[in-house]
């Protein structure tokens, strides 16, 4: 079995602790502090959690489009390829813009503070003033 230890930062938010990562034959399998990196004095619950959330049977990794009505309380979820998520965003996206303005669009965001969108927080607010909106909410 093949063992390394990666050292790195958590993403799981925007304090960015420094940890050092287990990874056994690609697969993470622990994490800690890493006491030399400037922010890796501590970690917390969630960030030490980060195997098992990685590699969580329950773990969202494709896209999921609703086949029920938002009444229905089964939502009935499938699973559908990115390319066809991000063609039909992007197709809502752009009617909407074309039949009332980008300023009919609302983004809604994750908070940086508390999830693994941090990273790409700066790429999203790129993104909605290219689009021409004006409303984002974290
Ligand atoms: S989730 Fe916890 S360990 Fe990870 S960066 Fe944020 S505070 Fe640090």
């Amino acid at each position: 079995m093949a063992v390394e230890e990666k050292r790195g930062f958590c993403t799981l938010c925007k304090s960015r602790c420094g940890a050092i990562f287990t990874v056994e034959d690609g697969r993470l399998t622990g994490v800690r502090p890493d006491p030399d990196h400037p922010t890796g004095a501590a970690m917390c619950p969630k960030g030490r959690a980060a195997p098992e959330i990685a590699h969580s049977t329950r773990r969202l990794t494709t896209p999921l489009r609703r086949t029920n009505p938002k009444s229905d309380p089964d939502p009935g979820w499938v699973e559908i390829s990115w390319d066809e998520a991000m063609t039909e965003i992007a197709a809502k996206l752009s009617a909407i813009a074309a039949e009332s303005g980008p300023e009919a669009v609302a983004f809604a965001v994750a908070t940086p503070s508390g999830t693994a969108v941090s990273d790409a927080t700066e790429w999203i607010e790129r993104f909605v003033r290219h689009f021409g909106s004006p409303n984002t909410v974290y």
